[in-house]
């Protein structure tokens, strides 16, 4: 699941009402941008292994602190109260921390099992769509078309051309992902998956006012 999370973030955006698409983005991947950075300090591991589904050459060995259900709560929670404090706006929190969860459910559908319950759990669950390479692949790029659409028609903001080339973005990188060759190894996967955050700042240059020439 990649762009799948992305349109759960789309379709959460109600017209202008904060929060931003860039604190929507922020939420719906939080778990796949904590996750790159844990496997490059050495803390969570995965490995090359083509065919470990159908869809996906990874093969996710360990990866509790950013992937457990008790771990999506913990992040749900943190970036939950830290958008209260700073913006004192309790539903934005709260879809916020709805939003981390929504990772880890789709995440659920997809993964074959390899989702811990918690870091104390041998517990691992997934349901595998990604061995359905047909369902999975219509399902999520019709939900991500499904969410842009709707944002694009419902959000009032002004760099259209912008937003149309990051959903092309998106489209594109998912669409190598599935049909690319197995990557060259760990490290690369790790260094590209942080390069997420340029897409989180993309969404917020997207609605960013344009500054008023005086
Ligand atoms: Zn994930």
């Amino acid at each position: 699941m990649f762009i799948g999370h992305f349109a759960v973030g789309l379709l959460s955006k109600k017209n202008d009402q904060l929060p931003s698409l860039a604190m929507m983005f922020l939420a719906v991947q939080l778990l796949d941008l904590i996750w790159p950075i844990l496997v490059l300090f050495g803390i969570e591991t995965f490995s090359i292994d083509p065919g470990n589904t159908k869809l996906t050459h990874l093969n996710f060995e360990f990866y509790p602190y950013s992937h457990s259900l008790l771990a999506a709560f913990v992040w749900s929670l943190l970036l939950g109260a830290g958008y209260f404090l700073f913006t004192k706006n309790s539903k934005g929190s709260l879809l916020l921390g709805g939003l981390v969860i929504s990772h880890w459910i789709l995440d659920l559908i997809t993964h074959r099992p390899d989702l811990p319950l918690s870091p104390f759990s041998e517990t691992r669950m997934g349901f595998g769509l990604w061995n359905y390479p047909v369902i999975e692949i219509v399902l999520e790029v019709l939900l991500f078309g499904v969410g842009a659409f709707l944002y694009y028609k419902s959000s009032n903001f002004k760099r259209k051309k912008s937003f149309l080339l990051l959903i092309a973005f998106l489209l594109v990188v998912h669409l190598m992902n599935l049909s690319g060759p197995p990557p060259p190894n760990v490290m690369a996967v790790a260094w590209s998956a942080n390069l997420m955050w340029l897409i989180i700042l993309w969404a917020g240059w997207i609605e960013k006012k344009p500054s008023q020439s005086t």
